[in-house]
């Protein structure tokens, strides 16, 4: 896995510069700002190694990195990422929004590392995390995920370039139009927006398919990255296409959208379970107390991280259950969701993608 010679500086440069142009199109998305670092682990050093505002990369220990996203700044990364290096090779984690957030963590790799990436991996099919991933292409770095993700990414991005914006966001712009609450119309709003967005994105991407496929029934995925051991493990929840990296000998994980750190979870996927992820979720608890957790969005977390989200779950569970037992229709329970006092900080991409999504799946599971 050490064969894949370093780029030099210069090189790399004059393969990315092509990419720069695409950053842009990011800065039309609307998203909130997912801005801190982390809440509470003292023993990691708040000072960034690198920070270029939209994205800040921080040294969580040695050879293991997470680079955390600032979309106050600018949606050129959009999630977080990081990488891992051995005495024989690294490995990047996440393709980011834009080819220009991909070449960002691959420069500060290549600054930190002495060693060549054996691969990127894509921790799951989402946009925010994919669109960025042809990068890898033009630098000749393996590019890892799920075996589903191609299909996914097909299904999902690919049918929308070329289609009639206008008849994709139709439906959308009904339910803005026929909004029976100020507070529904609000909601109608932020979805039409986001997924106008994603369709921008998706008409200006070159998108790309990891071309090392990963099957799940043949995960975990044991590798030795040299004095430095790591495991690639599929979960259920998010996307049906979750990957996470777990270095077990330094309490450090890499969960991608499986964990949403002190924020709110993006439910909406046609493969998202939420008895899969809360079981998922369940099983990050179980981990050591001293595990160091980086999400796919939000600040580097500990336990207390995994603690707030399976809360945040039993609270969209029980205001679920109540608005089921009284009667309330789904079409109206989706934005009779109330945000609890001590969830009032927590990020929403969009009401449709993450609480109107959630409200939705636990409706179908009572039967409704
Ligand atoms: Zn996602």
């Amino acid at each position: 896995m050490s064969s894949l010679a370093p780029f030099s500086r210069r090189q790399f440069l004059c393969e990315t510069s092509r990419f720069t142009a695409l950053s842009a199109l990011a800065a039309v998305v609307p998203l909130p700002a997912f801005a801190s670092f982390r809440a509470n682990i003292p023993a990691i050093n708040q000072t960034p190694v690198e920070d270029v505002g939209y994205a800040a990369i921080y040294k969580i220990s040695d050879g293991h990195y997470a680079t955390i996203s600032n979309t106050s700044k600018g949606f050129t990364t959009i999630c977080n990422g990081g990488f891992l290096f051995g005495k024989d090779a690294g490995l990047l984690i996440e393709g980011f929004g834009t080819p220009a957030g991909a070449r960002f963590q691959f420069e500060a790799f290549h600054k930190l590392a002495e060693v060549a990436p054996a691969g990127a991996l894509l921790t799951h099919y989402h946009f925010d995390h994919s669109m960025g991933s042809a990068f890898y292409g033009a630098t000749g770095v393996q590019f890892w995920g799920h075996a589903a993700v191609a299909r996914r990414m097909t299904d999902a991005y690919v049918a929308l370039q070329g289609a009639d914006r206008a008849a994709f966001l139709a439906s959308l712009e009904k339910h803005v139009r026929e909004a029976k609450t100020d507070t529904a119309k609000q909601h109608a709003q932020s979805d039409l927006a986001a997924f106008g967005n994603i369709f921008d994105m998706a008409n200006k991407t070159v998108l790309a398919f990891p071309n090392r496929p990963l099957d799940p029934a043949r995960l975990p995925l044991q590798l030795d990255l040299g004095h430095l051991p790591i495991i690639i493990e599929h979960y259920a929840g998010h996307s049906g296409t979750d990957l996470i990296v777990r270095s077990p000998e330094h309490k450090i994980v890499y969960t991608g959208d499986l964990l949403f750190s002190h924020a709110y979870p993006a439910c909406f996927d046609e493969q998202c379970t939420m008895p899969g992820w809360r079981n998922t979720l369940k099983t990050f608890a179980s981990w050591d107390k001293d595990t160091t957790f980086v999400p796919g969005h939000g600040p580097v977390c500990g336990q207390e991280g995994i603690q707030s989200l399976r809360d945040l779950f039993d609270d969209l569970g029980e205001q679920a259950e109540k608005m089921h037992k009284a009667g309330v229709p789904v079409s109206d329970a989706v934005d009779q969701y109330i945000v609890p006092d001590k969830f009032k900080t927590y990020p929403i991409f969009a009401w449709g993608l993450c609480i109107a999504g959630a409200i939705r799946k636990l409706y179908a599971e009572m039967g409704a």
